[in-house]
């Protein structure tokens, strides 16, 4: 894992650079229809060998090898379901924020790893705003997955908060130190007056206590107001053996879990509503059309549109009527030989139906 991030990040890097260099990554992928090899230098590809030609749509041999992999995947389907009810209700869930959970448990190992090599590529490339934390990256482009990773910093730091040891880390007036608050906010009057705002916790600690430096004499009221802030501070003492630790909320012990940043429903809150997967994968479809109709809607069937994404040279047009461009959305709604299935389906279940833009529609309506 750490491999993988590090190369990523180092091929961002080159093909942004200005200096000239070679980088070369041989990529062994297997697809359902083919084995291919290909080389990036550079990262642009400059060839791949295919192994076999390539099995397809229109090929007599196609259909069959879709068939073998929808097994595959429906068996896939049928253990996930097993696991789900045996589990309780994990199972397939929500791939998307699945997939976010995991990448936030790079976010946690950040502000907890000390001496990684994949931080060191990161704090190097990136540098960072705190030690928990890099700066934005602002490139709206490039390889690099780390760009995916750091927009997920703010749902990461709402359900952080920080147990000061030392006190070598945080910064006293604007870090989130005591009770899950900086001082920065709880206090800004006195903030305004401070010495230095850029103070770490234990600049403002000596062995008789605390020790908070202001840049002129302070009036009556500030003076309760420090007391106040001294109260607050009152059952927290810096210990010098300890480090600052970062914690999570959202767990018992304070670590970091896939699983709880998962269940807390982090995403449906921030992302309102869902496409309605949860509804669909439930259905009593057979799982073969569910995964086939999964596909057409995420549109990763390998229609010619998406082996072209993929690098391979082709003239498009479209399979069934050799009019346009093999589209997804013209191979499954669109195209007039496929019009006249739908219209079938539609005058045998007598629907009106009014065909929508895009396959992701379908479910939607
Ligand atoms: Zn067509």
């Amino acid at each position: 894992m750490d491999a993988a991030l590090i190369a990523s990040e180092c091929i961002d890097s080159r093909t942004k650079g200005e200096t000239p260099g070679i980088m070369c990554k041989l990529d062994i992928q297997k697809a359902y229809d083919h084995v291919r090899f290909s080389v990036l230098v550079n990262g642009e590809p400059v060839g791949f060998f295919t192994s076999e030609r390539g099995l397809r749509q229109g090929d007599p041999l196609s259909p069959f090898l879709f068939i073998l992999a929808m097994e595959g995947f429906d068996s896939m389907m049928r253990i996930a379901s097993q696991n789900s009810k045996e589990r309780g209700g994990l199972g397939i869930r929500n791939l998307r924020s699945q997939n976010e959970s995991l990448l936030m448990k790079w976010l946690w190992r950040y502000t907890g790893e000390e001496r990684a090599l994949w931080k060191e590529v990161i704090v190097a490339k990136y540098g960072e705003i705190n030690p928990w934390c890099t700066e934005n990256v602002s490139e709206p482009y490039g390889v690099g997955v780390w760009r995916t990773i750091s927009n997920l910093w703010p749902q990461m730091e709402a359900n952080l908060y920080l147990k000061v040891g030392n006190g070598n880390k945080p910064k006293f007036w604007k870090d989130g130190w005591v009770n899950q608050t900086s001082l920065k906010d709880l206090f800004p009057d006195l903030f305004l007056i401070c010495e230095n705002p850029e103070d770490r916790v234990c600049d403002c600690w000596t062995e008789q206590g605390w020790n908070i430096s202001f840049r002129r004499m302070l009036n009556d009221w500030e003076i309760e107001r420090v007391a106040v802030l001294l109260g607050t501070l009152g059952g927290i003492s810096i210990t010098p053996t300890a480090t600052d630790r970062v914690l999570w909320k959202l767990s018992t012990d304070g670590v970091f879990s896939v699983k709880s940043a998962y269940n807390s429903g982090l995403y449906e809150m921030t992302r309102g509503t869902q496409y309605p997967w949860r509804y669909f994968w439930k259905s009593v479809m057979p799982a073969k059309v569910k995964g086939f109709t999964w596909l057409v809607i995420r549109r990763a069937c390998l229609t010619q549109e998406v082996l072209q994404k993929k690098g391979r040279q082709l003239v498009p047009r479209c399979f069934l009527c050799n009019i346009t461009g093999e589209t997804n959305k013209h191979l499954f709604l669109h195209c007039k030989f496929t019009t006249q299935l739908w219209n079938l389906f539609l005058n045998i279940t007598s629907t009106s139906w009014t065909m929508p833009e895009h396959t992701s529609d379908l479910l939607s309506c």
